[in-house]
């Protein structure tokens, strides 16, 4: 099949509520173009400076979103090409979103990255340390944060990933009902290309997948 049908193939199997967000990562500009053929409207980029090349060739006819750890010498350059940050999981990096808005005059969209499952490597606020980093980012006049990203450990079996989903969903229930200021949470986006049915029953409403479109990466 090619990257065409996959997409449609998949647009056709989720409800319209649910965003599909192409993970482009590592592919060409000529495959974006043909899953954007098929009907993507939703970009997820890992590094600026990757996501920068292609969207000076691709541009504005799909929004882009920042799916990858981001740096905070990076971030005036993200918020110039990016509509939405998936994966702010610090005090820091979310006051410097919010310094750069501010020179721009704009309120500009998060999601906050949970580490649910709590692995030491990987980015992230840990699940307990989730509520009160969005108390301290909700006084932050020029960010909105509008919902929670999750990546959950790497499973062998699909099924194993339904806990990691979750908690996130019962995280967002409980901030949810926080009815903090700076905050509308309408954004679950978690599963990937073997877990995305898991994470669409477990609530989510951004589903970020990459291999089901594109094929196995090269390299790996
Ligand atoms: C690469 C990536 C995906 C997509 O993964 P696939 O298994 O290729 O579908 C989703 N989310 C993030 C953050 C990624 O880096």
């Amino acid at each position: 099949m090619n990257i065409k049908d996959n997409v449609q193939k998949i647009l056709k199997e989720i409800p319209e509520r649910i965003i599909l967000l192409c993970a482009t990562k590592g592919r060409k500009v000529e495959e974006i173009e043909e899953a954007i053929e098929g009907g993507i409207k939703f970009i997820g980029e890992n590094y600026v400076q990757e996501a920068e090349e292609k969207f000076l060739k691709i541009g504005k006819k799909v929004k882009w979103h920042m799916i990858g750890h981001l740096q905070r010498n990076k971030v005036k350059k993200a918020i110039e090409i990016f509509d939405m940050i998936e994966t702010v999981d610090s005090f820091k990096l979310a006051k410097e979103i919010d310094k750069e808005a501010k020179k721009r005059n704009i309120v500009y969209p998060i999601l906050i990255e949970i580490n649910s499952g709590r692995e030491l490597q990987k980015s992230g606020v840990l699940p307990e340390d989730a509520e009160k980093l969005i108390y301290d980012i909700a006084e932050l006049e020029n960010v909105r944060i509008e919902g929670l990203m999750t990546m959950g450990p790497v499973v062998k079996n699909p099924e194993d990933i339904r806990p990691y989903f979750k908690l996130t969903k019962e995280l967002f229930e409980e901030f949810k009902k926080l009815n903090l200021p700076n905050t509308e949470l309408k954004y679950l986006s978690m599963g990937m290309t073997d877990t995305w049915k898991i994470a669409v029953e477990e609530g989510a409403n951004i589903i970020r997948i990459g291999t089901g479109i594109f094929g196995p990466r090269r390299g790996g």
